[in-house]
């Protein structure tokens, strides 16, 4: 599901407030106890650390019970709360679980962000006792953005899309060279992200494409694809924030500033939509429609066979692409096939402690 796949369409939706009063869907396949606890409100009282440390637990539990724990999981580590907590949580219960851990850092090349929150990423994982590796896109974000100045202004060009699309090739693809099927992926995505893909999927020009693949998405050998974890996808976003304080107690530091390429708020405003949905669905004492909906939509998921038929070989890297020309947008936007220069299948590479 494309993060950043939003039209003008989508906004103009999310403006309209006689979407707030559609019948809210039923959620049959929802057990009352799960409903009931949904809808206890969220209040200081609530103990955080501990919410949330039995949200990770109950995911590595799961992923013991269906046979599919890693023995290596990499944690994207981009500094922010979600993913540096992922990291607290993932370092506490590796023993317990018995997985290998280790941190992965993407520099992508956005001026002065990129190398303040690499040296916030070092004292994470210096500080968890984590290895950590970082890898470099062959073209720095900066210069894509200079190259495609003028698609970005008359905007047939979004930077976040392509920033997206180098993160998770160069995650998917750092974590296949090190571990291959014996390794996971583990991003900091939290529920909220979840539901803004969600609601903006729906509400995308293109239409629903695909419910969501849940906390964990199994890898698939023949294309190379590793098995990509979210220990946060059942923890609210609002409960993330409070655990900040206790991060700082701990000493991890946490990249607090924003990309300076981030485009718009279009983000904010789904959450915020979600946000009206859900204190309107309380009102009424209806269940908590935005999280049953995604409990659904993640239910519904296996049920629908996705044609992967479409899915080619790109001709240059070797992963996998849909693009009519085999060759992946990350190679693409690297520049790589061009002039004849196939062979700079390379992503610069260094590991730090
Ligand atoms: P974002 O796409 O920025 O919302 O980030 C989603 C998740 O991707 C984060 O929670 C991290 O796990 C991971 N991530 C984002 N940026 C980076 C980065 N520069 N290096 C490593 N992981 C990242
Ligand atoms: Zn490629």
């Amino acid at each position: 599901m494309s993060k950043d796949n939003e039209g003008s369409k989508a906004n103009k939706l999310f403006e309209n407030s006689s979407l707030l009063s559609s019948p809210v869907p039923s959620s049959p396949s929802l057990p009352k106890r799960q409903l009931k606890r949904h809808r206890r409100p969220f209040t200081s009282k609530t103990n955080v650390p501990r919410h949330i440390k039995r949200r990770v637990q109950s995911f590595l539990y799961k992923l013991e019970a269906q046979n599919k724990m890693p023995k290596h999981i990499t944690v994207a580590l981009s500094g922010g709360k979600d993913s540096t907590t992922v990291a607290y949580f993932l370092a506490q219960l590796k023993d317990r679980f018995g997985y290998e851990l280790s941190a992965l850092f993407i520099q992508l090349g956005i001026p002065t962000f990129s190398s303040k929150s690499r040296e916030v990423v070092e004292a994470i994982a210096s500080k968890l006792d984590i290895p950590l590796h970082v890898v470099k896109p062959e073209k720095p974000l900066h210069k894509i953005v200079e190259e495609k100045a003028e698609e970005i202004r008359a905007g047939r060009f979004k930077i976040c899309a392509a920033c997206g699309v180098i993160k998770r090739y160069l995650m998917n693809k750092f974590c296949w060279e090190h571990f291959g099927k014996d390794g996971a992926i583990a991003t900091g995505h939290n529920m909220d992200d979840e539901l803004s893909f969600l609601f903006r999927n729906i509400f995308s020009q293109s239409g629903v494409t695909l419910p969501t693949k849940g906390p964990i998405a199994p890898g698939n050998e023949e294309e190379k694809l590793c098995t990509r974890l979210k220990p946060l996808f059942w923890v609210r976003e609002a409960k993330i924030e409070t655990f900040k304080d206790v991060l700082k107690k701990e000493g991890l530091p946490i990249v607090e500033t924003e990309c300076p390429f981030k485009e718009g708020n279009s983000q904010a405003r789904i959450k915020a939509f979600i946000d009206d949905v859900e204190k309107l669905s309380r009102r009424h004492k209806l269940s908590n429609f935005p999280s049953s909906l995604l409990k659904y939509m993640v239910g519904l998921s296996p049920h629908i066979s996705l044609d992967r038929s479409w899915r080619k070989q790109c001709k240059i890297c070797g992963y996998p692409t849909s693009a009519e020309d085999s060759v992946c947008t990350y190679c693409k936007l690297m520049g790589r096939g061009k002039n004849g220069r196939e062979a700079q299948n390379k992503v610069r590479q260094s590991k730090v402690g």
